[in-house]
């Protein structure tokens, strides 16, 4: 274990704050985060984005601190059943492995007990030397009755209430204990809504002030930064006054009538909150900031498209080819457009080696064997209706058609949230058709998709399929990590692809020219079968050049770098 990320002495760990303190000026707020494989505290896309951004923020030396909780018990381990049926079990880790406990603790209010909150340090450190600081908000204390202790346990599962006190710890606990340990916080980053109420906690410090209402609110506004994710109504937390008040507090933070006010006069709703609260407000991708400002009419409403962290994903194979034509491809990921210089047979061979762990895994999970010669479709995200991972079995006939003229193969997995039955229904539904179809087309579903088997199915994957019902995909990431190991993307017109699809050159769109979504399993067919398999057996060298321009259009731009020097400089500075 490399001596920078296991856990340091407590004294150390204080002493490693210190420096951290003189010059750290933005909280960044998450309930989730992934940080590396082992640590789970995370469920997906929303946590790879927030491991992204400190990772590049590392990178770029930004003064960010991130905050999380520390989800001992983790988000879920997937299993399947012999029915091809989700089993869900919890997922846990040992923080005391990886990160160190902080001599510091703070108090919140919930049910009208306090809850003591200490925070664990973990340090995401770049090769070049910068490194960020992330808080793990943790309740596992003797000082908690049992109840609470478990606060913290479980990411995205429970109730209402349960939800409710998570994000009281981490809105509100996470804001005292930054204060606790000496931090001067000058902009918060909320990254989804969950983080809302640390609002609620600025808001109320300066209670006793004889600035009027509006100063103080304009005030708050000014602090924070509120990037939503969710183009989705059902999608946004919610909570009865009744369990607020019960869980807050009576008057919680601020006065009852105020809170209807800024959080929604029939319940309180995160999001609008962070709305009413935030000075600067933005979505995470173009379309996705358009279809915020139709759902939220009268908010200014702006965007920062996603990226990934380059270095992260690309798999070694083109690591090293990248190294070998721009030594600083990892710090200045837009220099990748050089790529289109790279020799034909180095970028497949690169490819062909990342393919073959990806064989390898998939043989390795579920027995399937598949060939490195034939392409692969890959299809892996979070399994829920809107996704539509199902959407290329609607005609099993014509697909196995499809395949007798050019054989391929289908990858695919993901996790459906424990409450999400049709999510649920979905994985069963995908099994069933993978047996439908063997022998004749090779299809595998490989369980507990997570950042791991993340890294080896967007580099050994030959096309990355994504089939969201439009505006749904408020951005998406996993096919910016795909392209930027020569992986084509094949998607529905939605989120970043949207942004970053050129027809026939960084890949091909799904339904384009604004064919109606019923449609698209056909228009998906479609293509398959004129364009994209075609293309694989008949044009290798006009593929090859894709791969390059996937690398070099893609790479270059939807990376974590470009996103955070944006965050720096249009949202954090102004
Ligand atoms: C990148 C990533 C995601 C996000 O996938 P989308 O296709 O953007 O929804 C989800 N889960 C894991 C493990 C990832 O690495």
């Amino acid at each position: 274990m490399p001596a920078t990320t296991g856990p340091m002495k407590e004294q150390k760990a204080m002493d490693t704050l210190q420096q951290f303190l003189r010059h750290t000026s933005i909280a960044y707020f998450s309930m989730e985060i992934a940080l590396r494989p082992e640590m789970r505290t995370y469920s997906g896309g929303l946590g790879i984005l927030a491991g992204d951004c400190a990772r590049s923020s590392a990178d770029l030396d930004l003064p960010l601190v991130f905050v999380t909780l520390v989800s001992h018990e983790g988000y879920l381990r997937q299993k399947i059943g012999s029915a091809g049926e989700q089993v869900d079990h919890p997922d846990p880790w040992r923080v005391e492995d990886w990160a160190t406990q902080l001599d510091s603790m703070v108090a919140v209010d919930i049910e009208g007990r306090s809850v003591w909150v200490r925070p664990w340090l973990y340090i995401v450190s770049c090769p070049l030397g910068g490194r960020v600081p992330v808080l793990l908000l943790d309740t596992r204390l003797e000082q908690n009755r049992p109840e609470d202790r478990s606060i913290t346990d479980r990411l995205y599962c429970g109730d209402a209430a349960y939800r409710l006190k998570q994000e009281i710890v981490l809105g509100v606990g996470g804001a005292r204990i930054l204060e606790g340990l000496g931090f001067e916080i000058r902009k918060f980053h909320l990254n989804e809504g969950h983080a809302s109420l640390l609002t609620l906690h600025l808001l109320a410090k300066q209670t006793g002030s004889d600035v009027p209402l509006q100063g103080r609110l304009d005030k708050v506004g000014e602090a924070c930064v509120f990037t939503t994710h969710t183009p989705v109504e059902a999608g946004h937390d919610r909570f009865s006054y009744g369990e607020v008040s019960r869980i807050l507090g009576h008057g919680g933070l601020i006065d009852p009538d105020l809170l209807k006010q800024l959080g929604g006069r029939d319940e309180l709703n995160m999001t609008l909150l962070a709305l009413n609260l935030s000075r600067h407000v933005n979505g995470v991708a173009e379309v996705h900031a358009e279809t915020t400002r139709l759902m939220f009419p009268g908010y200014q409403v702006g965007a920062v498209t996603n990226g990934v962290h380059v270095p992260t994903w690309a798999h070694p194979s083109f690591a090293e080819l990248f190294q070998g034509i721009l030594s600083s491809w990892a710090h200045q990921p837009e220099r990748l457009t050089r790529c289109e210089q790279l020799p034909d047979e180095a970028i497949w061979n690169a490819h062909q080696r990342a393919k073959r762990g990806l064989v390898a895994a998939v043989a390795k999970a579920t027995g399937q064997m598949l060939d490195e010669e034939r392409p692969i479709i890959a299809f892996a995200r979070r399994m829920t209706g809107y996704k539509r991972p199902h959407l290329i079995f609607t005609d099993l006939e014509r697909l196995r058609e499809i395949n007798r003229r050019y054989p391929f193969q289908i990858v695919m997995g993901g996790k459906a949230h424990p409450q999400d039955q049709e999510g649920k229904a979905l994985i069963a539904e995908i099994h069933r058709r993978i047996r439908e179809l063997a022998p004749e087309l090779p299809a595998a579903f490989v369980p507990n998709y997570d950042m791991e088997l993340a890294r080896l199915f967007v580099s050994g994957a030959d096309v990355w399929l994504n089939t969201p019902m439009p505006p749904l995909e408020a951005s998406g990431t996993s096919g910016m990590k795909a392209a930027l190991n020569g992986v084509l993307n094949f998607s529905v017109l939605d989120g970043w692809w949207s942004e970053g699809w050129v027809e026939g050159v960084t890949g091909w769109a799904i339904g384009e020219g604004g064919r109606p979504a019923k449609e698209h399993a056909s228009a998906c067919l479609d293509k398959l079968e004129r364009t994209v398999l075609p293309l694989f057996y008949e044009n290798r060298p006009r593929w090859i050049w894709m791969m390059k321009q996937s690398i070099s259009k893609i790479g270059s731009y939807f990376n974590s770098q470009r996103m955070m020097r944006r965050y720096g400089s249009e949202v954090y500075l102004s």
